[in-house]
């Protein structure tokens, strides 16, 4: 679905990814490994369109859309989470899910005039909060939340944009196990007719779900492959696994 192909972006006289490569396919999680300072949120950030790339293309469907603006990309079904939580905290579950919902529309502010599309949007609302394991907290003010269950509406909030392409910065940081392995749970059903992109420190929660992993050092792409190989690479395991 979605391809990165040599990305490159130089911050100054630092080089933060080196002609990085990656595919997303449909059906797959896609993990991105590496310590920290790899480059592993630069790389999101240019997928996203949050970040211009200096050089390279992305590609969705075969089409290029390195030139395009976040807005324009999240239209086209891409949705990304941030590292930090990035929700309102004084609204509710539902109430957050909608805005994302409406964000992604080409007007949103349409949506007050048409009481059928507002329909429309709290019913995708409601099924994303269902499918991010948050039935039952519709109501519930943001804020008072639990962290897990906070992280858990974030990703709600990427699905209410009706997103495929999901790129999920750390969503297990800060999660204690039982949380984790929920996240886990929940990331595993969120494959389905969609491609995921996750960025993850977890080695146990990264070789539970990933189908293919690419581990990232010094900005530049190490090995790339299924979690067999990654987990036997003498090399990742000398420059990342063994720290
Ligand atoms: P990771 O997410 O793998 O921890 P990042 O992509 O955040 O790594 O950062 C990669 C490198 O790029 C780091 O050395 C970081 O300091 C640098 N960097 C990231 N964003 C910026 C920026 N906006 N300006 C300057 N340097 C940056
Ligand atoms: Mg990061």
């Amino acid at each position: 679905m979605l391809v990165a192909d040599r990305l490159t972006r130089h911050f100054g006289g630092l080089t933060a990814n080196e002609e990085v490569c990656i595919t997303l396919e449909r059906g797959t999680l896609h993990a991105l490994l590496g310590p920290n300072g790899a480059g592993k949120s630069t790389c999101i950030n240019m997928l996203s369109g949050d970040l211009p790339p200096s050089s390279g293309r992305i590609l969705l469907g075969g089409k290029d859309i390195t030139r395009l603006s976040a807005a324009a990309r999240s239209h086209l079904g891409i949705g990304r989470s941030y590292q930090r939580t990035n929700i309102f905290p004084q609204f509710t579950v539902l109430e957050n899910c909608r805005l994302a919902a409406q964000s992604r529309r080409p007007r949103p502010w349409k949506i007050f005039t048409d009481a059928q599309r507002l329909g429309d949007t709290v019913e995708r609302a409601r099924a994303a909060v269902a499918e991010a394991g948050l039935g039952g907290r519709e109501a519930r003010v943001a804020g008072t939340l639990s962290h897990g269950e906070q992280r858990q509406l974030e990703i709600a909030m990427v699905l209410a944009t009706d997103a495929k392409v999901l790129l999920l910065d750390e969503p297990l940081a800060g999660m204690g196990s039982e949380e984790s392995a929920k996240m886990v749970e929940l990331l595993r059903g969120l494959k389905d007719g969609r491609a995921i992109l996750l960025v993850e420190h977890d080695m146990d929660a990264v070789f539970a779900v990933a189908d293919t992993i690419t581990v990232m050092v010094n900005g530049a792409v190490l090995e790339s492959g299924p979690p067999a190989q990654i987990r036997n690479s003498a090399e990742v395991q000398a420059a990342y696994l063994g720290e």
